[in-house]
C-alpha cells in the first residue's frame, strides 16, 4: 500500500459526500422556493440591428434566496434538470411569462415575442397540448411566444422531436436554437428542423473582431443562416466594435449587456413605453 493513499480516498470520498449534501439541500430549498413563489422572470431585450429598436425579449428565470440573495440559473437549472424538477420550473416559466404578457397587454403594452427557454427533458409529446392549455388559460397567442431550444435535443435525431416541432410550428409558436455553434449540428442537419432563428453563442462573439477564429465562425453561422432564410440573433454582445462587426456581417438581431442586461419586468415595461434605442 503506497503512503498517502488512504488519506487521498478519504479526502475524496469526504467531498464527495460534501458535493451530495449540497446538491440534497439545494434541492430540498428549490422546491421550497417554487411553492413558496421565490422565483422570478427578468426579461432581457432583444434589439434589431437595423432599427435599433427592441423586438423581442428573453424570459430568464432568477432566485430570490432568502438568506443568498439573487441565485443564477447555472447554479440551480442543471440540478433541476438532473432531480427532474425541472418539469415543475419549467411550467412554472410558462405560466408566469403568459401571466406577464397578458397583464402587459392589458395595460396597453405593444408586446414583441417573449423567448422562453426549455430544458431538453421538458420535450415530449404533451408538450403542444401543456403549452396550449396555458396559453388559453391567459388569452395569449402562439405568436406572442418564442420557444428557446438547444442543440443536444436535436443531436438525438429522434424522428418524434421533430414532429414535436412540426406540431408546435404549426400552432404558430416560434423555435430559436439556442447557443448555437457549442454542440454538434450542421447545415444538413438543421435543414431538418422547422427553426426560424438562430443564435450565435456567446463564446463567439466575446473574441470579435480582434480573434480570427472567432470573426470565422460567426461569418459561417451568418451566411448559413441567411441561406437557410432564418432570424439570426447574436448573444452576449457588450461592445460598439462587436456591435459593428455583427451588423457588417449582416446579423439580424442583439441580445446583450451593450444594450441592456435581464430587467425586471416593471423595468422592461418602462423601457418599452419610453422607446429605448439601441
Ligand atoms: P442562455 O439561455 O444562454 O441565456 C443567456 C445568458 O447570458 C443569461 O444568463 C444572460 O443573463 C447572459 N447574458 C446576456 N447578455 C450578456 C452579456 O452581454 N454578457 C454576459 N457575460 N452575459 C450575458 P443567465 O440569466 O444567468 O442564464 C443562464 C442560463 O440558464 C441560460 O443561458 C439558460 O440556459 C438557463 N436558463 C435561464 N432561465 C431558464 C429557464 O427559464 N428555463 C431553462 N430551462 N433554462 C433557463
Ligand atoms: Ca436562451
Ligand atoms: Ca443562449
Ligand atoms: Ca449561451
Amino acid at each position: 500500500v503506497e503512503p498517502g493513499s488512504d488519506d487521498r480516498f478519504l479526502f475524496y470520498s469526504e467531498e464527495m459526500d460534501q458535493r451530495a449534501k449540497d446538491h440534497l439541500r439545494l434541492e430540498t430549498e428549490l422546491r421550497a422556493a417554487l411553492a413558496d413563489n421565490q422565483l422570478e422572470l427578468h426579461y432581457q431585450p432583444k434589439v434589431s440591428l437595423r432599427s435599433g429598436r427592441i423586438v423581442g425579449c428573453e424570459a430568464l428565470v432568477r432566485w430570490r434566496h432568502p438568506e443568498r440573495g439573487m441565485v443564477s440559473p447555472a447554479e440551480f437549472i442543471p440540478l433541476a434538470e438532473e432531480t427532474g424538477l425541472i418539469f415543475e420550473i419549467g411550467g412554472w416559466v410558462l405560466e408566469e411569462a403568459c401571466r406577464q404578457i397578458r397583464a402587459w397587454k392589458d395595460a396597453g403594452l405593444a408586446m414583441p415575442p417573449v423567448a422562453v427557454n426549455l430544458s431538453a427533458r421538458q420535450f415530449d409529446r404533451r408538450l403542444p397540448s401543456r403549452i396550449l392549455a396555458v396559453l388559453d388559460r391567459h388569452g395569449v397567442l402562439p405568436q406572442q411566444i418564442m420557444l428557446e431550444i438547444t442543440e443536444s435535443l436535436l443531436v438525438g435525431g429522434a424522428d418524434n422531436v421533430i414532429a414535436i416541432m412540426n406540431e408546435l410550428v404549426a400552432m404558430g409558436l416560434a423555435l430559436a436554437l439556442d447557443d448555437f455553434g457549442t454542440g454538434y449540428s450542421s447545415l444538413a442537419y438543421l435543414k431538418k428542423f422547422p427553426i426560424s432563428t438562430l443564435k450565435i453563442d456567446r463564446s463567439f462573439v466575446i473574441g470579435l473582431p480582434d480573434e480570427e477564429n472567432d470573426c470565422a465562425i460567426a461569418r459561417a453561422i451568418v451566411t448559413m443562416a441567411q441561406q437557410l432564410r432564418q432570424e439570426i440573433v447574436a448573444e452576449g454582445v457588450e461592445t460598439p466594435e462587436q456591435m459593428a462587426f455583427l451588423r457588417d456581417l449582416g446579423c439580424d438581431q442583439l441580445q446583450g449587456y451593450l444594450f441592456s442586461p435581464a430587467v425586471t419586468a416593471v423595468e422592461f415595461a418602462r423601457m418599452l413605453r419610453d422607446g429605448e434605442r439601441l
